[in-house]
């Protein structure tokens, strides 16, 4: 799972962690450093920290969205502007083996390879994980990367952060 905040991050990313933690059938297994990243697109305006966070599941996919939109509203998430400021973004990058090519469901998520963002933090919690559609570990793929907007990696910020 992505998360990405430039609206009051230092509290929403620890707020967003615990309330992930609280999702049914679901317990966070691992979590990135943060990594503090210049915006995507609208480009006046705060940077973003963004982090990657393991989870563990029994819901399904669709399930987990809904669970993850339901965080999103309520840390607050107002959007104002395509790709503007967010309190809180959450986006499912992969999901074991399953692919989703619906337009409200898109798994592996479709920036994934693309962003660092995305792929640096997941590549540090879980760099075997193997990306469904290359059937490769994701660590041999970020060579593909095409934007970069990392900064600086804030190691020991996340709250319990390091985990399994
Ligand atoms: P965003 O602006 O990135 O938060 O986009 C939100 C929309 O993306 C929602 O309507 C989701 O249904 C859709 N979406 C498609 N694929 C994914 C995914 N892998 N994770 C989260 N949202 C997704």
């Amino acid at each position: 799972m992505a998360v990405g905040s430039n609206i009051h991050p230092e509290d929403r990313i620890p707020r967003c962690l615990d309330l992930l933690g609280t999702i049914p059938e679901t317990e966070v297994e691992a979590i990135s450093s943060w990594y503090r990243t210049r915006p995507w697109g609208l480009e006046t305006q705060p940077d973003f920290i963004n982090l990657v966070v393991g989870l563990g599941t029994g819901l399904s996919p669709r399930d987990l969205l809904r669970a993850t939109q339901a965080i999103e509203i309520r840390l607050g998430r107002v959007r104002e502007a395509i790709n503007g400021p967010r309190t809180i973004d959450l986006d499912i990058l992969l999901f074991g083996d399953w692919i989703s090519e619906e337009a409200d469901l898109r798994i592996p998520h479709p920036g994934l390879l693309l962003r660092d963002f995305m792929l640096i933090p997941l590549v540090e919690i879980a760099p075997d994980v193997p990306h469904p559609d290359r059937g490769r570990p994701v660590r041999e793929l970020t060579g593909e990367i095409r934007y970069r907007q990392i900064i600086e990696k804030r190691p020991g910020t996340g709250s319990g952060s390091g985990s399994g």
